[in-house]
């Protein structure tokens, strides 16, 4: 039982620490892709499958044409049109940040630094219908989804690991406290002749 307990921690602290270590230590510092800075209209919210809904990114308001910046530094990996709408990649790396819709002013293998011109944000495809907004999405390996307001640090406070989300104080409810068993009546009553 208590191997099994060590091995059931270690596998959560494996899959815990990669996402602390980088929240903590290593995520990059980009800049917001609409300028000036823009509302976040529908925060991120990953998906507990692949295939599971969610929100894959956040939704940043925007105007139908406003231009869209790289967040960070990369290479351009994709710019074209994807199930209907402009999607434009950036490729940093380890990482890629995702734009759309867009038209794209880039192509294919284009350098970008941080804050260059990507594309034009377009109204089809939006998420925030009769809006125009920008779905902003940054993903890490194969398609592992991450938090883009982090890279322009205005994403969640670092997240307790799940050990401490216990409550400090439980107050349980005694609804039964006036109950008493009839045995106990019986003594309550019962007086010694
Ligand atoms: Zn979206």
């Amino acid at each position: 039982m208590t191997t099994r307990l060590t091995l059931l921690l270690a596998v959560l602290v494996a899959l815990c620490w990669p996402s602390v270590a980088r929240a903590a230590d290593t995520d990059p510092v980009g800049g917001w892709p609409l300028r000036p800075e823009p509302a976040v209209v529908a925060g991120f919210d990953p998906p507990d499958s692949p295939w599971g809904s969610g929100h894959r990114g956040v939704d940043l308001l925007g105007t139908a044409g406003q231009v869209v910046r790289a967040a960070l530094p990369g290479r351009v990996s994709f710019a074209g049109v994807l199930a209907g709408r402009g999607v434009v990649v950036v490729d940093h790396g380890d990482t890629r940040t995702t734009y759309e819709p867009v038209d794209a002013t880039v192509s294919l293998g284009d350098p970008v630094a941080a804050g260059d011109p990507i594309g034009r944000l377009a109204l089809g495809g939006s998420h925030c219908l009769p809006r125009a907004c920008l779905h902003w999405g940054w993903i890490e390996g194969a398609d592992t989804y991450l938090d883009p307001l982090r890279l322009v640090g205005a994403g969640p406070v670092r997240l307790l690991p799940l050990w401490r989300d216990e409550p400090v104080s439980r107050v349980v409810p005694m609804p039964y406290v006036a109950w008493r068993s009839p045995l106990q009546l019986f003594l309550l009553r019962w007086s010694p002749p």
